[in-house]
């Protein structure tokens, strides 16, 4: 097309005009094109590497330093999408990609979030669009029956559970400083233990709590907060004359998924002041698993609890970026969050919520569309068998490396998280095992077929394998550790 060949003149010119109408025809066709693209990628990702192997600013070099003046055709940009970008993706829905947690993605997941993209709708308010509302109240309605959450909570997606977090914080700084005691901040302290994510002292940071008054609360063993020091510190904290505000207990901690007492926890809290500090927990992984009845445990002790965060876009099948906060006290939250304007007003304030006074940002993309069609498509069953099948290749993992002399096991199997070393026997030099552990974690991701991401377990490095991909099977997990057995007799 002549518009796409030649250089266009700046000014509003009817080619230009052209080019910015939509032509229905030819985007119906690269649409097509692009979906055969996405079908393809996902019936092949498991043949590719999962993480590429590249110098960093490899992929920058073969990138234009100045933005095109003129249109470029849609098919060079796919063409380049093709060669210059997908070299270096890591393929986190490769069934090899056993880093991190999983951020699982889906195919009902997918289509949701291209109809999102097409709707463009910024969901901020329920005039806005009030079936992005609407579906997000019945959404987390879902949600909460699913994790049999007590009545009192109501839930609100946030993009993160870094930032429901950062949300609690701050809506408890403002509980304890403005608006039910007048103490300042400075005064103020917050609990966590530090295997808890590192967003949770950040966040604590950013909330304006002061980074001293940050206290970290020791672990047992299981690497699960202590409760009888949580209360000690407490305790001494008040007689300095200092006020518990805040406590962040997590349940699948995200090096080992070890999981907080909150019912102790809780009860030290009802006692803990005239004001009961606001407990948070942050279930961002583990949380899906409290959809199992078995697994349900892990939420024990949640109806003394404030608020709880957990991400539906890591073990729930729902495409990056969608995590479910609940909360207990509304007001409080809006409180904190609300904000108004005359262009912001509408008729049908305080009938409805408007999301934008739920969270930090004031605009909204429309998530509960995807959590939506993946709760549809698959069924709470589905969703619960494979669970089920990730805990039990987990602990099936973790017998193998039981059964193995030359391994160890740094941290009980939980939620599909296995924590474990290369250990040979007679090698006991606490550094030479880290060493050795470490090249072994560098060769196995240097080979491509798996991803591991490492983690330190009460001072040792530990290998970390996560299972919680959808199409991660049984015989996957096996070559893995086929690898890892391997790859260790030869370094
Ligand atoms: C993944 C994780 C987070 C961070 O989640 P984001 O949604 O990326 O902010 C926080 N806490 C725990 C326990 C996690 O596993």
């Amino acid at each position: 097309m002549a518009t796409e060949e030649f250089p266009l003149p700046t000014e509003f010119s009817p080619e230009t005009a052209q080019l910015l109408r939509p032509d229905i025809d030819e985007f119906r066709r690269q649409a097509h094109e692009v979906v055969e693209w996405m079908a393809e990628y996902l019936g092949r990702v498991g043949e590719l590497r999962v993480q590429p192997d590249l110098a960093p600013g490899s992929i920058r070099l073969r990138l234009p330093v100045t933005p095109p003046e003129d249109p470029e055709p849609m098919a060079a940009i796919l063409a380049d999408f093709r060669t210059v970008i997908m070299p270096g993706m890591t393929h986190w829905n490769h069934p090899g990609f056993f880093g991190f947690f999983p951020a699982n993605t889906s195919p009902p997941s997918i289509l949701a979030e291209m109809l999102t993209a097409t709707l463009g709708a910024q969901c901020m308010s329920w005039s806005t669009s009030p079936a992005a509302t609407e579906l997000e109240q019945v959404t987390m309605e879902w949600l909460a029956w699913m994790l049999k959450l007590p009545e009192g909570f109501t839930g609100v997606i946030q993009d993160t559970a870094s930032a429901a977090t950062l949300v609690a914080l701050v809506t408890a700084r403002d509980r304890f400083t403005k608006f039910e005691a007048p103490h300042r901040v400075e005064d103020l302290t917050v609990y966590t233990s530090p295997e808890a994510n590192s967003s949770v002292a950040k966040d604590a940071r950013l909330a304006g709590f002061p980074p001293e008054r940050i206290r970290f609360v020791e672990t047992d063993e299981g690497f699960a907060m202590r409760p009888d020091l949580l209360a000690e510190m407490m305790a001494e904290d008040r007689e300095a004359g200092l006020v518990p505000a805040a406590v962040v207990a997590t349940a699948g901690t995200t090096s080992s998924a070890a999981v907080d007492p909150l019912p102790e926890i809780c009860r030290i809290c009802a006692t803990a002041g005239p004001l009961k500090p606001w407990v948070h927990v942050d279930a961002a992984f583990a949380g899906s698993a409290a959809i199992l009845p078995e697994m349900r445990w892990i939420l024990e002790g949640v109806d003394g609890a404030d608020s709880l965060v957990f991400n539906p876009h890591k073990w729930l099948l729902v495409n990056f970026d969608c995590s479910a906060y609940f909360v207990r006290d509304v007001p409080a939250l809006l409180r904190s969050f609300s904000a108004s304007a005359h262009y912001l007003a509408a008729p049908h304030q305080g009938v409805v919520p408007d999301y934008r006074d739920w969270g930090i940002p004031l605009g909204r993309r429309f998530r509960a569309l995807k959590l939506w069609f993946v709760l549809r498509r698959y069924g709470v069953k589905v969703l619960q068998a494979m669970l089920r099948e990730h805990i039990r290749l987990g602990e099936l993992l973790a017998a193998w490396v039981d059964e193995s002399p030359a391994f160890e096991r740094l941290a009980t199997a939980r939620f599909g998280l296995v924590c474990f070393r290369h250990h040979p026997s007679g090698e006991d030099d606490a550094a030479a095992l880290d060493a050795r552990n470490e090249r072994l974690v560098n060769s196995l991701n240097a080979s491509g077929k798996i991803l591991l991401t490492p983690t330190r377990l009460g001072g040792k490095y530990s290998l970390r394998l996560s299972i919680g991909h959808l199409t991660t099977s049984e015989a996957e997990v096996r070559r893995a550790w086929d690898l890892i057995v391997e790859t260790a007799g030869r370094i």
